[in-house]
């Protein structure tokens, strides 16, 4: 394996803090001595180190980015959580989401979301990590029309019972407690959200998925047989669940992008190494082919306009700033750009790029989940049109 000259992250664009460059330089030094060692076989066994996931919290401490400091959290802003995904995201995507499934879908939703009381329960077991969490809003019949929902729950003296299932939940099997989103009546749109924990009568772990790419991140379904709930992990009130899924559908948006600005910045590293300072043909360097010259200029120009508009992006969303319009756009435009930088990785390494002996085809393999997850690119499409149709028409 090559090393990498000049990383990218020396380039960096937006005016960062002294927090967030402390930030970006622990995790940086974290990810690539710890998950780029780790990644590749991870991928091959489908497995999950959960004691380095453990060690995010004691080790670096970025469990409750954007918690605020009297919470236990680092009193960061989304912009933090971008950088650490982003960093993360060079060496091992598929960690990466199950850490942005634990942190933002649960921790970040949690606490913007909850009361004091469910803050005290659950904030210390996740923050120190102690406890992995997750989200339950898909199911096998309900994805981008997630309002068709049919997971019930049903109001029961001082219970409600939960019947239902889930579908391609991140850390299903490892997760001790979940964001779970139901329905109090299947006929109507309004949902309704709960803290669950996995220990709960009732809960049990479905169907584990065979991926294509991500595959260190456990995905499972997640089953609810008569699940009994106390009332008091009612999150906000009955029927409300809409407006805090939807405020935390766009952190998740925006740190799902981050990912894949990490897996093209690292992908446009090693095609630079390889074709400028490594790879000769006919006697020349990769580089000195225009075709070449192409494929990586473009990468990079590419690049380069994705992480503008995410990092502007993640500057203007926070718990009381909604900008659906922007994190839609974000995701629709660095993930499609992540796909088309790594596959021109594949292509610059040729046959080294197709083998498993550099990372860049795991990393395409991974770039492909994040059109999907947190809403497709079609979905995103749907979305901004709705948005700017509602600018130019109201
Ligand atoms: C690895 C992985 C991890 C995930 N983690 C989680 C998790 O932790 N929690 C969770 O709740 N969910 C999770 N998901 C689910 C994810 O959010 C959904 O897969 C996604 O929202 C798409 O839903 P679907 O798969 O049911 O596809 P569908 O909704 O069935 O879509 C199929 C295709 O039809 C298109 N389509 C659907 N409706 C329309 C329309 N109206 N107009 C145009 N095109 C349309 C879609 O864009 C897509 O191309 C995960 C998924 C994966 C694969």
């Amino acid at each position: 394996m090559i090393s990498v000259a000049k990383p990218l992250q020396k380039l960096d664009l937006f005016n960062p803090t002294e927090a967030h460059l402390d930030l970006r330089d622990s995790v940086a030094n974290f990810s690539k001595r710890e998950l780029d060692e780790t990644a590749k076989e991870m991928d091959e066994r489908e497995e999950f180190p959960i004691e380095l996931f453990r060690r995010l919290g004691t080790e670096i401490g970025i469990f409750g980015v954007t918690i605020p400091e009297e919470a236990g959290g680092l009193g960061l802003d989304p912009l933090a959580s971008v950088i650490v995904h982003e960093e993360m995201s060079k060496y091992d995507p598929g960690f990466t989401l199950s850490y942005l499934a634990h942190e933002v879908l649960f921790v970040n939703n949690l606490f913007y979301s909850s009361n004091k009381r469910q803050q005290e329960k659950y904030l210390p077991k996740v923050l120190s990590g102690e406890w992995v969490g997750g989200m339950g809003m898909t199911e096998p019949g309900a994805g981008t029309d997630v309002l068709g929902m049919t997971t019930s729950a049903v109001k029961k003296g001082d219970r409600y019972v939960i019947n239902g299932v889930k579908q391609y939940i991140t850390n299903g099997s490892i997760g001790n407690c979940f964001l779970l989103y139901t329905k109090l009546d299947k006929s109507s749109k309004k949902m309704t959200s709960f803290v669950i924990e996995s220990s709960y009568k009732g809960f049990s772990v479905g169907k584990k998925e065979e991926k294509m790419g991500m595959r260190s991140s456990p995905t499972t379904q997640v089953v609810f047989e008569d699940m009994e709930v106390p009332e008091e992990n009612l999150i906000g009130e009955e029927n409300s669940a809409i407006t805090h899924m939807m405020r935390n559908l766009e952190i998740e948006r925006v740190t799902l992008a981050a990912q894949s600005l990490g897996i093209a910045s690292r992908c446009i590293e090693i095609m630079c190494d390889y074709s400028m300072r490594h790879r000769e043909a006919f006697q020349k360097k990769l580089i000195d082919f225009g075709q070449i010259q192409r494929l990586v200029a473009e990468s990079y120009a590419d690049f380069s306009a994705a992480r503008a508009l995410v990092y502007q992006v993640a500057s203007q969303i926070g718990p009381d700033i909604r900008n659906s319009l922007g994190a839609a756009s974000a995701k629709l435009v660095a993930t499609t750009m992540a796909e088309r930088v790594s596959r021109n990785a594949i292509q610059v390494l040729g046959g080294y790029g197709y083998c498993r002996e550099y990372p860049v085809e795991r990393l395409h393999r991974d770039s492909i989940l994040l059109s999907i997850g947190g809403g497709t690119n079609e979905a995103m499409q749907k979305n901004i049109a709705s948005d700017l149709r509602k600018l130019f028409t109201e």
